[in-house]
């Protein structure tokens, strides 16, 4: 399993999945169209397969020009609003690219059909990777647009806080730097969340990208994956953790930093 990492927009990524033993591949929210397919072409693979996270016009907007270019893909996500869709999925929903293993991960919230898609090569040669869309982010997750805390909280906590901690995570957006700089106010002691911050701010001084974390790493330096942790409860000054939850979604909305 192979994973290329296409920058879009301003600060978005495009995923390329690719199964390296039958060369088929998979496109993860496509918003420009010709980049992938000059991937496509370049890496000599098949695309089957458009997995879209939800229907914000930054991930779906591409869907209907990459058809219309490309016939024959499957494009699969939950809201009727996905621009192309021909599978419309649900949680516990899997299917193959190749020989990978795609499971479905229901997780509304900041849309309230989004969808989180985890991949797992055959064999258990590796625990795979998730894609997470603009419910988690490196660091921090997305905006409750449609949806409430304890929605972000059996998204964050229960469903891909129960992935194996060695699984990738590849998200929607580069917002890492100012996530952490987030996290830092919300555990100033916490070194983790220090370390991460000083390697990010050197990637992205570099043009690199911060993509992929684990999940293992998430549960150390997300504020928002840290709900149940002391020092995350002093911060909002409350113990319920959907309400923590809460309190840090609005708290973020409301950060201002001068030290990007
Ligand atoms: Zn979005």
């Amino acid at each position: 399993m192979e994973v290329k990492i296409l920058s879009a927009l301003s600060d978005n990524y495009m995923y390329l999945i690719i199964d390296k033993e039958t060369n088929k591949a998979a496109i993860v929210d496509p918003v420009e169209p010709e980049k992938v397919l000059k991937t496509v072409s370049d890496s000599g693979v098949q695309l089957t397969t458009v997995l879209t996270t939800h229907h914000h016009w930054d991930h779906a907007g591409g869907n209907v020009d990459l058809v219309s270019k490309a016939s024959g893909l499957t494009v699969c996500g939950y809201d009727e609003r996905i621009g192309g869709l021909t599978n419309k999925v649900n949680h516990g929903d899997s299917f193959t690219i190749g020989k990978l293993l795609v499971n479905c991960l229901y997780t509304p919230c900041h849309t309230s059909g989004h969808i989180c898609y985890h991949v797992v090569p055959p064999s258990g040669e590796s625990d795979g990777a998730v894609f997470t869309g603009d419910t988690l982010f490196l660091a921090g997750c997305g905006k409750f647009f449609e949806g409430t805390a304890d929605q972000m909280y059996e998204a964050l906590i229960k469903k891909l806080g129960s992935l194996p901690d060695s699984t990738k995570v590849y998200c929607g957006h580069e917002y890492t730097v100012s996530n952490l700089v987030f996290a830092k106010n919300v555990e100033p002691s916490n070194q983790d969340i220090e370390n991460k911050l000083n390697w990010s701010r050197e990637r992205r001084s570099n043009c690199e990208t911060t993509i992929p974390s684990t999940i293992g790493e998430e549960k150390l330096i997300n504020p928002f994956m840290r709900v149940n942790q002391s020092s995350v409860q002093q911060f909002a000054k409350l113990t319920d953790p959907i309400k923590v939850m809460a309190a840090l979604r609005e708290a973020k909305n409301n950060f201002k930093s001068s030290s990007l």
